[in-house]
């Protein structure tokens, strides 16, 4: 089975699908790997590399059996692919209509990143969450480059300087491991959700959860339900009461297949203390704050506001060393052999897949 491995032409887009670890891997279990020239470069992965892992360097990757890539495919790129052929990405299943039925028009057997069941069979091939991962670490970094305060108490001989505090909202993935990063660079962290559940992990990284009286509901599959317009109320109330205690404020969240929830409105970015730091990591869903601005970092009320919607991509080369291995354990999931088995009846197979060719069984 044909592997295709496509540079990814989405302006400011650094990773890559499959990096040469997971080729030669690949290239062991059956699958004959095409990679596009220039593919890898800016995740700091040259061509050589490919070319010793066993890859073959191509123009076009695009007519492969099965494509795979990071970002979804553009109409051009669907237009090119061949019918019947596989592609495996971030496709929006849940956001992205069109796009949907352009691949289902074209007959491409689509498999959604983001649709894979978040079982434990599955953890390895879970995207959402290596992604997640790195854009909590990122998050921090950003707010501890741009806050003009130290993170970690400091005793000087010019003083003592106090440690940042700093708020997490939303601790699932991403939100957890920003506390942890928060924690190992010094500053008092505090963490919030609405999942009930999720005290006793913000509490066993070290850091205290803020409770704003919001209860929500969890799903089946572990997610937050969306807060009635009453809790959505009282939360940013709550927020905007406690945020001026606070110097840096990380927002990572999320409600799947919805604009992401308002937390902070403007008036609460108003009544923070002059210099601090919000990076809103739901940016890309609409924003956790009224002020974000998605795609930029702008000044609002002497707060700055970092809405970038790239923050793994920044981190190119091991956010594509972690896709990678996920991208790798669904191929060799969907084509245990190198070949290609699609069981329709495996919760995996049938979970992630959006668009099937008619005759796919
Ligand atoms: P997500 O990105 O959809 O959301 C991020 C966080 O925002 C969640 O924790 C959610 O509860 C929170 N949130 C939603 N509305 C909020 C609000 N109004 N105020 C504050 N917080 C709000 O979620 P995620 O990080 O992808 O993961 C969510 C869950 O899935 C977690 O329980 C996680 O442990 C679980 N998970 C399970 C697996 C698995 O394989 N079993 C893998 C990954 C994640």
């Amino acid at each position: 089975m044909r592997v295709g491995v496509t540079k990814e032409r989405e302006p400011g887009e650094r990773r890559v699908a499959l990096v040469p670890d997971s080729v030669a891997k690949l290239a062991a279990a059956g699958f004959s790997i095409e990679v596009e020239t220039g593919a890898g470069l800016a995740s700091s992965l040259p061509d050589a590399a490919y070319a010793e892992a066993g890859a073959t360097l191509v123009d076009d990757a695009l007519t492969a059996d099965a494509v795979v890539k990071v970002r979804k495919p553009s109409t051009d790129e669907i237009g090119r692919m061949r019918e019947g052929a596989v592609l495996i990405a971030f496709l929006q299943p849940l956001t992205d209509r069109e796009g949907i039925d352009a691949l289902a028009a074209r007959g491409v057997v689509g498999f959604a990143m983001e649709s894979i069941p978040r079982i434990s069979r599955a953890q390895t091939m879970d995207a959402l969450s290596s992604q997640a991962n790195v854009a909590g670490y990122k998050a921090v970094l950003l707010a501890a480059d741009t806050l003009p305060r130290f993170f970690p108490m400091l005793m000087t001989a010019a003083g003592t300087i106090a440690p940042a505090k700093v708020l997490v909202v939303g601790a699932g993935v991403a939100g957890l491991q920003a506390i942890a990063t928060a924690r190992r660079l010094g500053a008092v962290v505090s963490g919030f959700d609405v999942r009930p559940a999720v005290r006793e992990q913000v509490e066993s990284l070290g850091a205290s959860f803020l409770d704003l009286g919001v209860h929500g509901e969890e799903t089946e599959g572990g997610y937050a339900t969306e807060l009635s317009e009453e809790q959505q109320r009282q939360q940013q109330e709550a927020l905007e009461a406690r945020l001026p205690d606070f110097d840096v404020v990380i927002t990572t969240a999320l409600v799947p297949g919805r604009p992401a929830p308002r937390l902070i409105p403007a008036s609460a970015v108003t009544a923070m203390r002059p210099g601090s730091v919000i990076v809103d990591l739901a940016a890309e869903a609409g924003g956790n704050c009224e002020l974000t601005s998605p795609g930029e970092e702008v000044v609002r009320e002497n707060v700055t506001i970092v809405g970038y919607t790239d923050l793994p991509s920044r981190m190119a080369f091991h956010a594509s060393q972690l896709y990678s291995r996920n991208v790798h354990a669904l191929l060799s999931h969907l084509a245990p052999e190198g070949t290609l088995v699609l069981d329709f009846e495996d919760e995996i197979t049938a979970g992630a897949c959006v668009t099937r060719k008619e005759g796919t069984s």
